[in-house]
Order: C-alpha cells, then sequence, then structure tokens
C-alpha cells in the first residue's frame, strides 16, 4: 500500500492531510501555518493562523485582528496525525522553516532563507528530511553574495560621501525585514536617519518585540526636508522618485537588492547606486542548504525553478517543480511587472550548465498579493 505523501501542492497551497492544515496558503483555509510574515506567505481571510512567537507582531500588524496562535522554534505540536514544528529560516525576524513528520517520514517547507546570519534575524538552522521544499529566488551561480561586512562599508562610505556634498541619501528597501537590516548595518555617528511611514511602522513592531534598532526619525508631511540635508531616508522602493522623496532637494538614491547583482537590472532602475544586498539564498547557499537537509526529495517553488530543479536532478536528486503563488525579492511593483523571460538559453535538450544560464529576473507567474492595509510599496518578498 503507498502511503499518501506528508505534503501534496494543491490550489489553495501546500497541504497535509494527516494534519488537516495548509502551509503559506494563498487562498482561504480553515487553518493555516505561515512560515513568515511576507505578504506572499502570510494573507488575510485564514480561520486560523499558526508561526513563531517572533512573527506573530508583524503579521498582526498587517493582517489586523486575526485568530493568531504562537509557538516557540523547537516546540513541537501534534495536528492530527502529523507532528509540526518551526525552525530558523534566517530570512527576516521570525521566519521559519516548517518541520512536519507523518509516520517517521519528515518533510520540510523552508517558504523563503537564506543560511548566512544578518545579524537582526534568527540564525538559519539546518532540519534533516526526507523531502525538502526550497525557493530559488537566486539559483544561478551568478548570484553570490558578497560578506556583509562590505555591503555595510559601501552604504556607509556612500553614505558619508553624499553627506559632505550636502546631498540626500535615499536608499530603497522593503519595509519588512530588509529596511531593518539595512538600518541596524549605519553607521548612526555619520548623521541623521529618516524613515518612511511604512517603513517606521514596522520598526516600531519590532522594537516593541525587544529587536534593537538605531534611533530613526519617521518621515510626516510636516517635516522640514531642507533642515535635513545630508541624511539617510530608508524607504520602500515604490517611494522614490516621487513626491515624497523630491522635497529633499539635492540627493543621491541607491537600493539594495539581490537583484542589484545584475548589472541590466542596475542599470534600468533610476539610482545611483546598487547595493547587492539579499533575504535570499545565494547560488551556494541554496545548494548548500539543500546537501545539509540530507533529503532526496527537491520540490522547486519559486525563482528560476526550472533550471534549478534540473540541476538538481543532475546532482542526483529526485527534484520537481511546483506551482506556487510565492514571489522573490521584488524591486517594487514596476520591476514585477517587467516581463523578463527566464533563463531560455540554457532550456535546449542536453546538459543544465546554469552557467550559460541568462541571468534575468525570473517572470512572475502569480498575480501581485492583494496589498494588506498596513503595508505600502512591498508586496511580495
Ligand atoms: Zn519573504
Ligand atoms: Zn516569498
Amino acid at each position: 500500500m503507498t502511503r499518501e505523501p506528508v505534503l501534496t501542492f494543491t490550489e489553495r497551497g501546500i497541504y497535509c492531510p494527516a494534519g488537516d492544515f495548509y502551509i503559506d496558503p494563498w487562498r482561504p483555509v480553515d487553518r493555516a501555518l505561515i512560515t513568515h510574515g511576507h505578504a506572499d506567505h502570510a494573507r488575510d481571510g485564514m480561520g486560523r493562523y499558526l508561526a513563531t512567537h517572533a512573527a506573530g507582531p508583524v503579521m498582526r500588524h498587517r493582517l489586523g485582528d486575526i485568530a493568531l496562535e504562537t509557538v516557540a522554534y523547537g516546540e513541537v505540536r501534534r495536528i492530527g496525525d502529523a507532528s509540526v514544528s518551526f525552525h530558523p529560516a534566517g530570512h527576516v525576524p521570525g521566519s521559519a522553516q516548517i518541520r512536519v513528520e507523518v509516520g517517521g517520514e519528515v518533510w520540510v517547507a523552508s517558504g523563503d532563507y537564506k543560511t548566512t546570519p544578518d545579524g537582526l534575524s534568527e540564525a538559519f538552522e539546518p532540519v534533516r528530511c526526507h523531502a525538502f521544499i526550497t525557493e530559488s529566488t537566486f539559483g544561478l551561480p551568478v548570484f553570490k553574495w558578497k560578506p556583509q561586512d562590505e555591503v555595510v562599508a559601501e552604504i556607509n562610505e556612500w553614505w558619508r560621501t553624499n553627506r559632505e556634498a550636502g546631498r540626500t541619501s535615499f536608499i530603497g528597501a522593503y519595509s519588512l525585514g530588509k529596511a531593518q537590516r539595512v538600518l541596524a548595518s549605519l553607521d548612526a555617528s555619520i548623521g541623521p536617519i529618516l524613515t518612511h511611514g511604512a517603513v517606521e511602522n514596522t520598526n516600531a513592531v519590532m522594537r516593541a518585540q525587544g529587536i534593537t534598532l538605531p534611533d530613526t526619525v519617521r518621515v510626516t508631511p510636516d517635516l522640514d526636508a531642507k533642515a535635513h540635508a545630508g541624511a539617510m531616508v530608508i524607504a520602500p522602493p515604490s517611494a522614490l522618485g516621487s513626491n515624497w522623496s523630491r522635497r529633499f532637494g539635492a540627493a543621491s538614491t541607491g537600493f539594495a537588492s539581490g537583484w542589484m547583482a545584475l548589472r541590466g537590472i542596475r542599470r534600468r532602475r533610476s539610482g545611483d547606486r546598487g547595493f547587492v544586498m539579499s533575504d535570499h539564498a545565494d547560488w551556494d547557499e541554496l545548494n548548500r542548504a539543500i546537501a545539509e537537509t540530507g533529503a532526496e526529495r527537491i520540490f522547486v517553488t519559486h525563482g528560476y525553478t526550472a533550471i534549478f530543479a534540473r540541476w538538481l536532478n543532475e546532482q542526483g536528486y529526485d527534484a520537481a517543480v511546483v506551482e506556487t503563488e510565492y514571489e522573490g525579492e521584488s524591486l517594487d511593483a514596476e520591476a514585477e511587472a517587467e516581463p523578463s523571460e527566464a533563463n531560455v538559453s540554457a532550456e535546449d535538450e542536453g546538459k543544465v550548465d546554469p552557467n550559460e544560464a541568462v541571468a534575468t529576473k525570473p517572470a512572475s507567474k502569480s498575480k501581485s498579493p492583494k496589498k494588506n492595509k498596513n503595508t505600502s510599496g512591498d508586496a511580495g518578498e
């Protein structure tokens, strides 16, 4: 008799028949286990939610009054015939991989993850399993992140130079995760740090849960922008280049994203500087993380899925692409709409050489996730 799989892929989301629950569902369901608070993973309309203690405050902030229960990392819950536990994914504060065990068989749904510590998120923890569900947002060898220290030094140096020239520095970073990571890495002795409301609201939620962040000044309509020449301003990418940012006068604009590793995307942005900083795993991290699970079966959910699954098959895994509505790292809504074709050059028959794949941003198959009422300018991450 063949047993039912521990997790199945349905039109509502990743489903566990033994426990009758979904992981990061994109349609309303009764019971949802949530890996993290980004809008493509934590959506409204679920009957009940389960997430980590650390993810709870941001989820409430974004989704309002939801029926949310939270658990500690590593705490085992019995749901039906399944045992579930949450383990750090290193993606943003509170993010988790969800481990599901049924009859001795273990599957892990990792949501979004990165394995390099960022100083803010709980450090990624490898979880042994039989089947591993992975993203592949940056699943091509061209994506290789520099050590965070180097990127941080670049950002601070850029800010210092701008300040000496009397220019305001704008940095575009999505409001949950990246913005706080940039903020925490700034050298506050250079000058004042200002934040867009969407960023500051998330900062407030995180400070209230005990996460230490440098002091910031919220940009309000009556703020005298000219009095803050030389400041660093952190805002969602969508706010840059708008009236909101123009009031600051002379300015330089930078973006912090893994996509900044691609010259084409860097050039298409109106910004002056690109800083390669991502909350997703690079090529080496993906490969190492997958190897460390010990899993034989791999399901690839979003990003360069086809080419990455093919690569894994050639490494001896039993890998497959599954259709989901998760999104990789977004620059902003406009970038999401770019009709770029992903990695077509390696799609012909024969061996996959990911090095020869055309590194453009994969076209997003899903519709933009519904904006939640408290967010601005950062839909899927
Ligand atoms: Zn995410
Ligand atoms: Zn995501």
